[in-house]
Protein backbone atom coordinates (compact mmCIF):
# COMPACT_ATOMS: atom_id res chain seq x y z
CA UNK A 1 0.00 0.00 0.00
CA UNK A 2 1.23 3.35 -1.29
CA UNK A 3 1.28 6.04 1.60
CA UNK A 4 2.75 9.91 1.59
CA UNK A 5 4.00 11.16 4.98
CA UNK A 6 4.59 14.52 5.87
CA UNK A 7 7.00 15.58 8.17
CA UNK A 8 5.98 19.10 9.64
CA UNK A 9 9.20 21.24 11.09
CA UNK A 10 11.22 18.72 8.30
CA UNK A 11 14.16 21.35 8.64
CA UNK A 12 14.72 21.24 12.76
CA UNK A 13 16.90 19.01 14.75
CA UNK A 14 14.15 16.34 15.12
CA UNK A 15 13.19 16.41 11.53
CA UNK A 16 16.42 16.15 9.80
CA UNK A 17 16.73 12.46 12.45
CA UNK A 18 13.60 11.29 11.07
CA UNK A 19 15.27 11.90 7.14
CA UNK A 20 18.68 10.28 8.34
CA UNK A 21 17.11 7.40 9.75
CA UNK A 22 14.74 7.14 7.20
CA UNK A 23 17.27 7.24 4.30
CA UNK A 24 20.18 5.11 6.14
CA UNK A 25 18.49 2.49 8.67
CA UNK A 26 18.03 -0.70 6.72
CA UNK A 27 15.89 -2.34 9.09
CA UNK A 28 11.91 -3.24 8.24
CA UNK A 29 11.09 -1.85 11.65
CA UNK A 30 12.43 1.46 11.28
CA UNK A 31 13.93 1.97 7.50
CA UNK A 32 11.82 3.21 4.63
CA UNK A 33 8.97 0.84 3.54
CA UNK A 34 8.13 0.32 0.11
CA UNK A 35 5.64 2.41 -1.32
CA UNK A 36 6.41 5.36 1.33
CA UNK A 37 6.83 8.64 -0.03
CA UNK A 38 8.51 11.20 2.47
CA UNK A 39 8.05 14.36 2.64
CA UNK A 40 9.88 17.12 4.74
CA UNK A 41 8.81 20.19 5.52
CA UNK A 42 10.35 23.77 6.01
CA UNK A 43 8.56 27.05 7.07
CA UNK A 44 9.86 27.52 2.80
CA UNK A 45 6.93 25.54 1.76
CA UNK A 46 4.43 27.51 3.97
CA UNK A 47 3.66 29.20 7.13
CA UNK A 48 1.56 26.43 9.00
CA UNK A 49 0.41 29.92 11.60
CA UNK A 50 -1.91 30.81 8.30
CA UNK A 51 -4.34 28.88 7.42
CA UNK A 52 -4.54 29.05 3.88
CA UNK A 53 -0.45 28.28 3.57
CA UNK A 54 -1.35 25.09 5.52
CA UNK A 55 -4.32 23.85 3.17
CA UNK A 56 -2.58 24.63 0.15
CA UNK A 57 0.45 22.14 1.28
CA UNK A 58 -2.41 19.17 2.41
CA UNK A 59 -3.95 19.84 -1.43
CA UNK A 60 -0.89 19.74 -2.50
CA UNK A 61 0.92 16.33 -0.93
CA UNK A 62 -2.63 15.02 0.23
CA UNK A 63 -0.99 13.41 3.17
CA UNK A 64 -1.94 9.65 4.36
CA UNK A 65 0.23 10.22 7.83
CA UNK A 66 1.45 13.58 9.22
CA UNK A 67 4.61 13.98 12.08
CA UNK A 68 4.05 17.20 13.47
CA UNK A 69 7.47 18.62 14.97
CA UNK A 70 6.98 22.34 13.39
CA UNK A 71 7.23 24.64 16.74
CA UNK A 72 8.40 27.78 18.12
CA UNK A 73 11.01 26.65 19.88
CA UNK A 74 13.67 28.40 22.52
CA UNK A 75 15.98 28.25 25.51
CA UNK A 76 15.15 29.54 28.73
CA UNK A 77 15.59 33.06 27.33
CA UNK A 78 13.25 32.99 24.76
CA UNK A 79 10.61 31.19 26.90
CA UNK A 80 10.65 33.85 29.19
CA UNK A 81 10.56 37.24 27.01
CA UNK A 82 7.72 35.95 24.20
CA UNK A 83 5.71 34.10 26.56
CA UNK A 84 2.53 35.75 24.29
CA UNK A 85 4.23 34.63 21.64
CA UNK A 86 5.32 31.21 22.26
CA UNK A 87 1.72 30.49 23.45
CA UNK A 88 0.11 31.87 20.29
CA UNK A 89 2.09 30.82 17.37
CA UNK A 90 2.48 27.40 18.62
CA UNK A 91 -1.73 27.53 19.23
CA UNK A 92 -2.04 28.87 15.60
CA UNK A 93 0.48 26.07 13.96
CA UNK A 94 -1.13 23.43 16.22
CA UNK A 95 -5.05 24.24 15.32
CA UNK A 96 -4.09 25.02 11.63
CA UNK A 97 -1.83 21.09 11.11
CA UNK A 98 -4.72 19.14 13.43
CA UNK A 99 -7.44 20.56 12.07
CA UNK A 100 -6.80 20.53 8.33
CA UNK A 101 -5.54 16.89 9.19
CA UNK A 102 -9.05 15.99 10.07
CA UNK A 103 -10.44 17.61 6.76
CA UNK A 104 -8.10 16.18 4.43
CA UNK A 105 -8.73 12.42 6.62
CA UNK A 106 -5.06 12.09 7.17
CA UNK A 107 -4.69 8.01 8.42
CA UNK A 108 -2.74 9.01 11.79
CA UNK A 109 -0.95 12.05 13.11
CA UNK A 110 2.05 12.07 15.23
CA UNK A 111 2.75 15.32 17.23
CA UNK A 112 5.10 16.29 19.93
CA UNK A 113 4.76 17.35 23.37
CA UNK A 114 8.09 17.85 25.71
CA UNK A 115 8.80 16.99 29.21
CA UNK A 116 8.66 20.50 29.83
CA UNK A 117 5.25 21.06 29.79
CA UNK A 118 4.55 18.81 33.40
CA UNK A 119 3.83 20.65 36.15
CA UNK A 120 6.34 22.34 38.01
CA UNK A 121 5.28 20.77 41.35
CA UNK A 122 5.65 17.26 41.00
CA UNK A 123 6.55 13.84 42.13
CA UNK A 124 9.27 11.74 40.98
CA UNK A 125 9.94 9.94 38.22
CA UNK A 126 7.36 11.86 35.79
CA UNK A 127 4.79 9.92 34.00
CA UNK A 128 2.08 10.09 30.95
CA UNK A 129 -0.73 10.46 33.41
CA UNK A 130 0.53 13.30 34.68
CA UNK A 131 0.55 15.94 31.79
CA UNK A 132 -2.39 18.13 33.36
CA UNK A 133 -2.33 17.54 36.72
CA UNK A 134 -0.30 21.14 37.58
CA UNK A 135 0.46 25.01 36.69
CA UNK A 136 3.80 24.29 34.38
CA UNK A 137 6.74 26.11 35.38
CA UNK A 138 6.53 29.98 35.12
CA UNK A 139 9.04 30.46 33.04
CA UNK A 140 7.67 28.78 29.96
CA UNK A 141 3.95 28.58 30.77
CA UNK A 142 3.36 29.85 26.93
CA UNK A 143 5.05 27.55 25.02
CA UNK A 144 3.89 24.81 27.64
CA UNK A 145 0.54 25.18 27.47
CA UNK A 146 0.26 25.42 23.87
CA UNK A 147 1.71 22.20 23.97
CA UNK A 148 -0.81 20.64 26.68
CA UNK A 149 -3.56 21.60 24.46
CA UNK A 150 -2.30 18.77 21.46
CA UNK A 151 -3.13 16.14 23.93
CA UNK A 152 -6.51 17.70 24.67
CA UNK A 153 -6.76 18.00 21.17
CA UNK A 154 -6.07 14.83 20.03
CA UNK A 155 -8.87 13.59 22.59
CA UNK A 156 -11.51 15.69 21.16
CA UNK A 157 -10.45 15.01 17.43
CA UNK A 158 -10.63 11.21 18.38
CA UNK A 159 -13.76 11.17 20.47
CA UNK A 160 -15.86 13.80 18.18
CA UNK A 161 -14.81 12.66 14.73
CA UNK A 162 -12.53 8.98 15.30
CA UNK A 163 -9.25 10.68 13.90
CA UNK A 164 -6.13 8.87 14.52
CA UNK A 165 -4.47 11.32 16.29
CA UNK A 166 -1.49 11.01 19.13
CA UNK A 167 1.62 12.43 20.78
CA UNK A 168 4.78 11.81 22.10
CA UNK A 169 6.89 13.39 24.83
CA UNK A 170 10.77 13.03 24.02
CA UNK A 171 12.66 14.43 26.87
CA UNK A 172 16.34 17.16 25.94
CA UNK A 173 16.94 16.11 22.51
CA UNK A 174 20.86 16.69 20.85
CA UNK A 175 22.12 16.12 17.64
CA UNK A 176 23.65 17.13 13.98
CA UNK A 177 21.66 19.73 12.38
CA UNK A 178 21.03 21.37 16.99
CA UNK A 179 20.78 24.85 17.24
CA UNK A 180 23.72 26.24 18.94
CA UNK A 181 23.28 29.78 19.50
CA UNK A 182 25.44 30.90 22.02
CA UNK A 183 22.19 32.96 23.73
CA UNK A 184 19.43 30.79 23.04
CA UNK A 185 20.07 27.34 22.44
CA UNK A 186 19.26 24.05 24.83
CA UNK A 187 22.79 23.17 27.16
CA UNK A 188 24.50 20.71 25.24
CA UNK A 189 24.45 22.43 21.98
CA UNK A 190 25.31 26.02 24.09
CA UNK A 191 28.03 24.12 25.58
CA UNK A 192 29.74 22.48 22.56
CA UNK A 193 29.86 25.72 21.28
CA UNK A 194 31.51 27.18 23.66
CA UNK A 195 33.69 24.72 24.43
CA UNK A 196 34.53 24.88 20.53
CA UNK A 197 35.38 28.57 20.82
CA UNK A 198 37.25 28.02 24.20
CA UNK A 199 39.48 25.85 22.19
CA UNK A 200 39.90 28.53 18.81
CA UNK A 201 40.31 31.25 21.37
CA UNK A 202 42.86 29.55 24.27
CA UNK A 203 40.89 30.85 26.26
CA UNK A 204 39.01 29.35 29.97
CA UNK A 205 35.79 26.42 29.25
CA UNK A 206 33.61 27.88 31.84
CA UNK A 207 30.15 26.27 32.60
CA UNK A 208 27.58 28.05 34.02
CA UNK A 209 26.23 26.46 37.58
CA UNK A 210 27.55 23.73 39.69
CA UNK A 211 27.41 21.20 36.86
CA UNK A 212 25.29 18.97 39.45
CA UNK A 213 21.83 18.91 37.97
CA UNK A 214 20.66 15.85 36.35
CA UNK A 215 18.61 15.51 33.02
CA UNK A 216 18.00 12.31 30.45
CA UNK A 217 19.33 13.27 26.99
CA UNK A 218 18.16 11.23 24.17
CA UNK A 219 19.78 11.40 20.85
CA UNK A 220 18.15 12.67 17.79
CA UNK A 221 18.62 9.54 15.61
CA UNK A 222 17.27 7.05 18.84
CA UNK A 223 14.30 9.59 18.71
CA UNK A 224 13.63 9.48 15.11
CA UNK A 225 13.76 5.42 14.87
CA UNK A 226 10.68 5.95 18.23
CA UNK A 227 8.93 8.25 16.29
CA UNK A 228 8.70 5.99 13.06
CA UNK A 229 7.81 3.33 15.09
CA UNK A 230 5.35 5.30 17.01
CA UNK A 231 3.08 6.25 13.66
CA UNK A 232 3.69 2.57 12.38
CA UNK A 233 2.77 0.88 15.62
CA UNK A 234 1.88 2.67 18.68
CA UNK A 235 -2.38 3.05 18.53
CA UNK A 236 -3.12 4.94 21.73
CA UNK A 237 -4.50 8.59 21.64
CA UNK A 238 -2.59 9.09 24.77
CA UNK A 239 0.46 10.55 24.83
CA UNK A 240 3.90 8.69 25.22
CA UNK A 241 7.21 8.84 26.90
CA UNK A 242 9.94 9.02 24.49
CA UNK A 243 13.58 8.99 26.80
CA UNK A 244 16.45 7.03 27.64
CA UNK A 245 15.78 5.29 31.42
CA UNK A 246 15.61 7.09 35.03
CA UNK A 247 19.23 5.50 35.28
CA UNK A 248 20.60 6.60 32.78
CA UNK A 249 20.18 10.17 34.03
CA UNK A 250 23.37 12.17 33.45
CA UNK A 251 24.72 15.47 35.11
CA UNK A 252 25.45 18.36 33.26
CA UNK A 253 29.36 17.74 34.59
CA UNK A 254 28.95 14.52 32.53
CA UNK A 255 28.25 16.10 29.45
CA UNK A 256 30.62 18.86 29.82
CA UNK A 257 33.07 16.08 30.18
CA UNK A 258 32.13 14.40 26.92
CA UNK A 259 32.07 17.67 25.35
CA UNK A 260 35.48 18.45 26.32
CA UNK A 261 36.74 14.68 25.10
CA UNK A 262 34.63 15.72 21.79
CA UNK A 263 36.12 18.76 21.30
CA UNK A 264 39.35 17.56 22.51
CA UNK A 265 40.08 20.43 24.05
CA UNK A 266 42.73 20.40 27.16
CA UNK A 267 42.91 24.22 28.56
CA UNK A 268 41.71 25.42 32.07
CA UNK A 269 37.64 23.54 32.33
CA UNK A 270 35.86 25.23 35.43
CA UNK A 271 32.39 25.65 37.02
CA UNK A 272 30.63 28.64 37.47
CA UNK A 273 29.01 28.51 40.69
CA UNK A 274 27.36 32.21 41.13
CA UNK A 275 25.12 30.96 37.95
CA UNK A 276 21.84 29.67 38.49
CA UNK A 277 21.38 25.83 38.13
CA UNK A 278 17.78 25.85 37.02
CA UNK A 279 15.59 22.73 38.29
CA UNK A 280 17.84 20.02 39.98
CA UNK A 281 15.70 17.85 38.29
CA UNK A 282 12.98 16.08 36.08
CA UNK A 283 13.51 12.83 35.91
CA UNK A 284 10.59 10.63 33.58
CA UNK A 285 9.90 7.37 33.18
CA UNK A 286 10.48 5.11 30.09
CA UNK A 287 8.37 2.36 31.50
CA UNK A 288 5.39 3.03 29.23
CA UNK A 289 8.12 2.72 26.68
CA UNK A 290 9.74 -0.41 27.56
CA UNK A 291 6.68 -2.29 27.75
CA UNK A 292 5.78 -1.74 24.38
CA UNK A 293 9.60 -1.90 23.14
CA UNK A 294 11.66 -3.81 25.44
CA UNK A 295 14.37 -4.55 23.52
CA UNK A 296 15.17 -1.14 21.75
CA UNK A 297 18.42 -0.10 21.79
CA UNK A 298 19.92 3.10 22.65
CA UNK A 299 23.10 4.43 21.24
CA UNK A 300 25.55 2.65 23.99
CA UNK A 301 27.72 4.94 26.45
CA UNK A 302 30.42 3.29 28.32
CA UNK A 303 30.63 2.42 32.08
CA UNK A 304 26.62 1.12 31.90
CA UNK A 305 25.67 5.01 31.22
CA UNK A 306 24.04 6.11 28.41
CA UNK A 307 25.34 7.41 24.62
CA UNK A 308 27.68 10.12 25.35
CA UNK A 309 30.81 8.67 24.14
CA UNK A 310 29.67 7.75 20.62
CA UNK A 311 26.52 10.16 19.92
CA UNK A 312 28.16 13.26 21.48
CA UNK A 313 31.20 12.56 19.46
CA UNK A 314 29.37 12.05 16.64
CA UNK A 315 26.99 15.01 17.30
CA UNK A 316 30.41 17.24 18.19
CA UNK A 317 32.17 15.85 14.56
CA UNK A 318 29.32 17.18 12.91
CA UNK A 319 29.68 20.68 14.85
CA UNK A 320 33.07 21.08 13.68
CA UNK A 321 32.47 20.10 9.97
CA UNK A 322 29.09 22.65 9.58
CA UNK A 323 30.57 24.97 11.85
CA UNK A 324 30.22 27.66 8.81
CA UNK A 325 26.65 26.83 8.30
CA UNK A 326 25.15 25.47 11.31
CA UNK A 327 22.81 27.45 12.99
CA UNK A 328 24.71 29.36 15.80
P1 LIG B 1 13.88 23.10 15.57
O1 LIG B 1 13.85 24.46 16.21
O2 LIG B 1 15.19 22.47 15.30
O3 LIG B 1 13.03 23.15 14.22
C1 LIG B 1 11.80 23.79 14.17
C2 LIG B 1 11.15 23.44 12.87
O4 LIG B 1 9.86 24.06 12.79
C3 LIG B 1 11.95 23.92 11.65
O5 LIG B 1 11.85 22.96 10.62
C4 LIG B 1 11.20 25.20 11.26
O6 LIG B 1 11.34 25.51 9.87
C5 LIG B 1 9.77 24.80 11.58
N1 LIG B 1 8.89 25.94 11.79
C6 LIG B 1 8.95 26.86 12.80
N2 LIG B 1 7.98 27.78 12.64
C7 LIG B 1 7.28 27.42 11.53
C8 LIG B 1 6.16 27.98 10.83
N3 LIG B 1 5.54 29.10 11.27
N4 LIG B 1 5.73 27.37 9.70
C9 LIG B 1 6.33 26.26 9.23
N5 LIG B 1 7.39 25.66 9.84
C10 LIG B 1 7.86 26.25 10.97
O7 LIG B 1 12.98 22.15 16.48
P2 LIG B 1 13.32 20.69 17.04
O8 LIG B 1 13.59 19.78 15.89
O9 LIG B 1 14.31 20.84 18.14
O10 LIG B 1 11.93 20.30 17.70
C11 LIG B 1 10.99 19.46 17.05
C12 LIG B 1 9.84 19.24 18.00
O11 LIG B 1 10.33 18.65 19.19
C13 LIG B 1 9.15 20.54 18.42
O12 LIG B 1 7.74 20.32 18.40
C14 LIG B 1 9.66 20.79 19.83
O13 LIG B 1 8.72 21.48 20.58
C15 LIG B 1 9.88 19.38 20.33
N6 LIG B 1 10.89 19.22 21.39
C16 LIG B 1 12.19 19.64 21.21
C17 LIG B 1 13.14 19.42 22.21
C18 LIG B 1 14.59 19.77 22.03
O14 LIG B 1 15.40 19.51 22.94
N7 LIG B 1 14.99 20.35 20.91
C19 LIG B 1 12.78 18.78 23.49
C20 LIG B 1 11.41 18.32 23.54
C21 LIG B 1 10.51 18.55 22.52
P3 LIG B 1 12.60 26.41 9.34
O15 LIG B 1 13.85 25.58 9.53
O16 LIG B 1 12.30 26.64 7.91
O17 LIG B 1 12.60 27.64 10.19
Amino acid sequence: MSSVILVTGGSGLVGKAIEWVIENDKSERFGKKEGEQWIFLTSKDGDLRQREDTEAIFKKYKPTHVIHLAAVVGGLFKNMKYKLDMLRENMLINDNVLDVSKEFKVDKLVSCLSTCIFPDKTTYPIDETMVHDGPPHESNFGYAMAKRMIDVQNKAYNEQYGCNFTSVIPTNIFGPHDNYDLEDSHVLPGLTHKCYLAKKNNTPFIVGGTGKPLRQFIYSRDLAKLFIWVLREYKETEPIILSVGEKDEVSIKDVADAIVDAVGFQGEYSFDTTRADGQYKKTASNEKLLKYLPDFEFTPFNVGMYHFDIAVKESTQWFLENYETCRR
